[in-house]
């Protein structure tokens, strides 16, 4: 599932080929890719002019006002959410794309192209939102901090008490926003933290650490463009390259890169978990 390095990647990608087009046209192909309600979408999208494209989280969002700047009223949808999930991907192609297998929605756009959400799996959604929506939305309301806007000090305050395991904890959208497994298991390792350890058992200098060091990893791998497994891509369909620094993500029973010892493999948080038994206490 793209992570907020990836998404990052994505929105920053699709921002010079979205922002200030205007929407004339939305194609839904697949109605469970959908989410909330549909005719906000379908009537309330053409016309409106794309303002930004940014994220939160693991959300791409895409703000949404009508041409003439006034201020969006009423039902006019003010904003586009899209979660891509484990399979979804946007792509801006041009004026005579046809759909493809897996297009599951299009939007038109006024210089002509058309942005594509691709999803095999059926996991991801677009949802439009008109203001008052967002206050009913639960997943929204509910998602932590930003891992790179949010103070040491604060950092250590959201962990330091809790009883769940570390990664459990990073994973949590509620907790901290935009975090998965493969930035989870990389920043532990850096840190020196065995995944499994409970929060409250790892000392403030640790968090402190570790707060340094997860914001070190999603700025690299924002600078890398992401990490391409399977088959993510960024909107110009190219695929990132953090994953040449993987330290830990997906080599359970290779060798540690400090120490030598063979790297454990176990299940946290429900997620295949791969760290260093000796490095990482
Ligand atoms: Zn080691």
């Amino acid at each position: 599932m793209p992570e907020l390095p990836e998404v990052e990647t994505i929105a920053r990608g699709l921002a010079p080929q979205t922002e200030g087009r205007s929407i004339t046209a939305v194609h839904v192909l697949n109605a469970t890719s959908v989410e909330g309600r549909r005719p906000l979408l379908e009537t309330g999208a053409p016309g409106m002019l794309i303002r930004r494209v940014h994220r939160r989280g693991k959300l791409l969002l895409m703000d949404l006002t009508a041409p003439d700047a006034t201020p969006p009223a009423g039902d006019l949808p003010v904003n586009l959410a899209f979660h891509l999930k484990m399979s979804g991907r946007l792509f801006v192609y041009g004026k005579e794309t046809p759909p493809e297998a897996h297009t599951r929605l299009i939007l038109d756009l006024s210089d002509g192209n058309r942005l594509f959400f691709d999803d095999m799996r059926k996991f991801g959604y677009c949802r439009a939102l008109a203001e008052q929506d967002f206050g009913e939305w639960a997943f929204w309301n509910t998602l932590g901090p930003e891992p790179l806007e949010i103070g040491e000090e604060d950092f250590v305050a959201l962990l330091r008490h809790r009883r769940t395991r570390i990664k459990a904890a990073l994973l949590d959208q509620t907790v901290i926003a935009g975090i998965g497994n493969i930035y989870a298991d990389e920043s532990l390792f850096r840190a020196g933290i065995r995944p499994d350890t409970a929060c409250n058992a790892v000392s403030e200098a640790r968090l402190r650490s570790l707060h340094g060091i997860l914001q070190a990893v999603l700025q690299q791998a924002i600078r890398e463009c992401g990490s391409s497994i399977r088959d993510y891509r960024d909107a110009h369909g190219d695929a990132g390259a953090f994953q040449n620094n993987f330290l830990v993500y997906g080599k359970g029973g290779e060798k540690c890169t400090v120490c030598g010892r063979k790297l454990a493999t176990a299940k946290v948080a429900g997620r295949t978990t791969v760290f260093c038994t000796k490095c990482q206490r």
